[in-house]
């Protein structure tokens, strides 16, 4: 912890990112905010024993960012309660569920837990063999949304990217709860270079932040940045819909990936931006783990998070599965990015 003291005291207490931090809204304790977790940061560097509630603060911490883009003395409460997080594990204070993900994993090498066939989306026998790209599909796509993995490969397969024999989770959810991922990095990173692959294209934005950040030795680009470049060999036709985009924490303010996916879908159909968005976007409430630990309270976050859509769209897109299906079970109707494309080419 000592050597994020530097950062810690770069915080003057002004208070501007508890105006913008999700979990600060919808609980309104300064505690569960990213001033509130600055101090408790110093008081843990200092040597103090952290409480239930220094964990519960920490743990609700959705690692979205926006405390990092409004402070103006250049503090980063994201990356110190991500080095808490980190610390708190060193010290053996593991939650429930963040026992339950470390277990899920461990016996199934995905994020759910799921025991069936991680590919059983694909309709035919991919090509094997090396290529230059290859498509991450993730858990969430591999499991839970297999007609996004379909479409997304779909997509993909026209423009000659390969598949992974054996992928496995690219250990985000491991990672921004502060645990060991790296095993899981070094079987993908395998996997990777096996393919003989220079570039890694995801869809997922989780997927996406974990393999820039924690991975080496390739390129790694997010699904619009790859289309945006290609949209005429795609042949997409025009839809006769209008959808908002809601940027996804760890694809826009992580990585400012804000303009390849609205070039894509201005391609095909009319986008309406939502009333807060790019470095602005509210967060889902999904990441970090507090879908998992706290349902409850993330439910509230993308509650928050709907006042903010035109009234008028068809759809939200999206380009992040965690952020699908936390908004998704507050009624919004939802579709990822390379549903959207599947359904202007197919
Ligand atoms: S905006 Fe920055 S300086 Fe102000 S309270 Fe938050 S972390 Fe501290
Ligand atoms: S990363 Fe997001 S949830 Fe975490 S302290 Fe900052 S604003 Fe709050």
């Amino acid at each position: 912890m000592r050597e994020y003291l530097r950062d810690i005291v770069k915080c003057v207490k002004c208070g501007r990112c508890r105006t913008v931090c999700p979990t600060q809204q919808v609980q309104g304790w300064e505690s569960s905010g990213p001033r509130g977790r600055m101090q408790m940061a110093l008081g843990m560097a200092s040597g103090l024993e952290p409480s239930n509630s220094l964990i519960t603060s920490i743990l609700t911490c959705t690692t979205c960012q926006q405390c990092v883009t409004e402070c103006p003395s250049g503090a980063d409460p994201h990356q110190v309660t991500r080095a808490v997080r980190r610390e708190l594990v060193a010290l053996g204070h593991i939650a429930p569920h963040q026992i339950e993900m470390q277990e899920r994993i461990r016996n199934t090498g995905n994020s759910l837990g799921d025991r069936s066939s991680r590919t059983a989306w694909l309709s035919e026998t991919p090509v094997r063999g090396h290529s230059e790209y290859v498509y991450f599909a993730g858990c969430l796509a591999s499991y839970r949304y297999q007609s996004t993995a379909a479409a997304t490969y779909g997509i993909l397969g026209k423009l000659g990217v390969g598949f992974l024999e054996d992928e496995q989770c690219c250990g985000s959810p491991l990672f921004r709860m502060g645990l060991d991922a790296s095993d899981l990095i070094a079987h993908n990173s395998r996997q990777i270079k096996a393919a003989g692959a220079h570039t890694v294209i995801v869809g997922c934005a989780g997927c996406y932040s974990m393999l820039r950040e924690q991975y080496q030795g390739f390129n790694v680009l997010h699904l619009s940045e790859f289309l945006e470049e290609r949209l005429d060999a795609l042949s997409a036709g025009r839809l006769d819909i209008q959808v908002a985009y809601h940027d996804p924490c760890h694809l826009g303010r992580a990585y400012g990936i804000y303009d390849a996916p609205r070039k894509v879908i201005e391609e095909i159909c009319t986008l309406v931006e939502m009333d807060a968005s790019r470095e602005k976007a509210s967060c889902c409430g999904g990441g970090g783990g507090v879908r998992l630990g706290y349902p409850e309270l993330s439910g509230s976050m993308a509650g928050e998070l709907k006042e903010n859509i035109p009234a008028g769209v068809d759809y939200v897109v999206t380009s992040c599965p965690l952020c699908f299906r936390n908004l998704s079970d507050t009624g919004v109707k939802m579709l990822d990015l390379a549903d959207l494309v599947w359904m202007a080419i197919e």
